[in-house]
């Protein structure tokens, strides 16, 4: 039986702040434990969105490719999706939408996952370009990260809330991907407007952490920065 109160993780967020942007999870292994995510895959080449059980991956051209099992991943979030709460939302953006959540499910010290399907006013990404070794730390990755914007767009938008408690391991508030529909637009959002779209709410209770503990890199790697928490809100905020 799917297991749809528990988000697994691979990799944590803390990872990626030093560099360790190799993939060290297949695809294969990742889509076993959910059907819905978001992460970002192996070289920290672009955003990965996991939508009906297929990995798209929006790269730094805002092309859109499909991962395949051998594909790797460095951090990358899943779960099964089975929302408890599904509602019509129009007219609203970005930051009221995020209040409404929060408030509705009165978030804060639980994990969700949350899409929203339907069709955007405008929509504003952004995508971390393909790296090489040897990699740098994360805030020199996202010096240059080309944007993107449309207006009147559908698509599906996919992502969590993760307590501030959990911030290292993984974003702290909310933390949304985006793919159209025509799997031609999408990656990490930084803003949008719903015109009018479905949103559905799956609270849940579990947080799996798996960590790539075969990994030389992440083996000896200094995970405990004194600066963690900056280089994460100005990364991923
Ligand atoms: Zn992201």
């Amino acid at each position: 039986m799917k297991d749809t109160t528990t988000v697994y993780q691979h990799g944590t967020l803390a990872m990626l702040v030093v560099g360790l942007f190799e993939g060290t999870l297949p695809v294969s292994e990742l889509v076993k434990h959910g059907d819905m995510g978001i992460g970002t895959a192996n070289d920290f080449d672009g955003e990965v969105v996991i939508v009906d059980g297929t990995v798209y991956q929006v790269v730094e051209s805002g092309q859109v490719n499909v991962l395949g099992p051998s594909d790797t991943v460095p951090f990358a979030s899943v779960n099964y999706y089975e929302p408890q709460v599904k509602e019509a939302v129009q007219n609203i953006n970005s930051t009221q939408v995020q209040t409404k959540i929060e408030e509705d499910h009165q978030l804060g010290n639980y994990f969700a996952a949350i899409t929203m399907r339907g069709t955007f006013k405008h929509m504003h990404t952004r995508v971390v370009p393909k790296q090489s070794k040897p990699y740098p730390m994360l805030s020199e990755a996202i010096k240059v990260q080309p944007e993107f914007t449309r207006d009147n767009v559908s698509g599906t938008i996919v992502g969590y809330y993760a307590p501030y408690l959990f911030q290292g391991a993984t974003v702290g508030g909310f933390h949304l991907h985006f793919i159209n529909d025509d799997h031609d637009f999408g990656g990490h959002i930084l803003d949008f407007e719903i015109d009018q779209a479905q949103l559905e709410v799956q609270e849940l209770e579990n947080l799996l952490q798996h960590l790539p503990v075969t990994d030389k890199n992440f083996r000896s790697a200094n995970l405990n920065l004194a600066n963690m928490n900056e280089e994460i809100e100005s990364a991923e905020h």
